[in-house]
């Protein structure tokens, strides 16, 4: 079953979160020369008009990207982040374009970089294989992501970022990421994960939390947006990215941006946020 399309939630409070953590974790990969492997398991199209027909009848970009946008006192690092965003928008002062993680990764691999994007809806395939058939170090396959970390780990590179965003749409994700990372892993110890999750039930969120401190994986860093307290009721009330082996500058980055965010993002003041070790070094 594949009814998930991302483009009904391209720009969303939780796609901000995901793609500063990606663009952060990248931008300390680009510390050393060496190139590196990035992995995208679950793609989507890689680029999305927030003007389209989706994106217009859910607008949770309005309530994401869009209240960034015309901000003059973004820390630095999110500012970084909106002129991605900027860039993609043609520099233009109209929001009308939203990049996914595919795109921002692209933005920033260099020539010795490589990346690798998986996608399996029908409809969203060809999309985004068309979105990056001008990237010559990108490949796009349409398959199983999650079987992507037994194909292509360990990179012949040694170092690289694997991005995992399955849309949890079926239960059993939860469970998929933890073997997927349990098997990832055991082939590529030293690479990078980073795991996004929403906060729909916390029960969910705190299985796969408990599933993956019990792999006994060690550095692995959660941090959680939370736009109103943990519910029963239907809908995600937060969202977060676990990283293993993060870079050492990730915490302390993210401890303050996430301040700023929280209150920007959730005027209404509902919100919260947390980074936390799950397991430390
Ligand atoms: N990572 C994207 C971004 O940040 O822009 C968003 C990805 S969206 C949350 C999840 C995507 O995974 C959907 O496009 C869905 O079609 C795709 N998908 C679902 N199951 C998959 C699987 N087993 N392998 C690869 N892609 C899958």
């Amino acid at each position: 079953m594949l009814s998930y399309r991302h483009s009904f939630h391209a720009g969303n409070h939780a796609d901000v979160v995901k793609h500063i953590v990606e663009m952060l974790i990248i931008e300390n990969l680009k510390q050393k020369e060496k190139g590196f492997y990035y992995l995208d398991t679950h793609s989507g199209v890689g680029r999305y008009r927030l003007f389209s027909e989706e994106a217009e009848k859910t607008a949770e970009f309005r309530e994401g990207i869009a209240r960034l946008w015309e901000r003059d006192d973004l820390p630095e690092e999110v500012q970084r982040y909106i002129n991605m965003i900027k860039k993609l928008n043609y520099g233009g002062k109209e929001l009308r374009y939203y990049a996914g993680s595919p795109l921002i990764a692209a933005q920033m691999l260099r020539t010795q970089d490589r990346g690798s994007l998986t996608e399996l809806h029908p409809a969203d395939y060809p999309i985004l294989r068309n979105n990056f058939k001008e990237f010559h170090n990108i490949m796009v396959k349409r398959d199983d992501g999650f079987q992507q970390l037994k194909a292509t780990l360990p990179p012949k590179e040694r170092r690289g970022l694997v991005l995992i965003d399955p849309p949890y749409e079926m239960k059993e994700d939860y469970d998929l990421v933890v073997n997927a990372i349990e098997e990832g892993y055991k082939r590529f110890a030293t690479g990078i994960y980073a795991i996004w999750y929403p906060v729909v039930l916390r029960q969910q969120t705190k299985r796969m939390v408990k599933g993956l401190k019990d792999t006994g994986i060690r550095k692995i860093l959660q941090i959680e947006l939370a736009v109103r307290p943990d519910s029963d009721q239907r809908g995600m009330t937060a969202s977060g990215m676990i990283v293993i082996n993060p870079p050492w500058q990730l915490e302390a980055q993210m401890k303050k941006i996430l301040p700023y965010l929280v209150n920007v993002l959730v005027p209404e003041g509902t919100g919260s946020w947390s980074v936390n070790w799950i397991t430390p070094e």
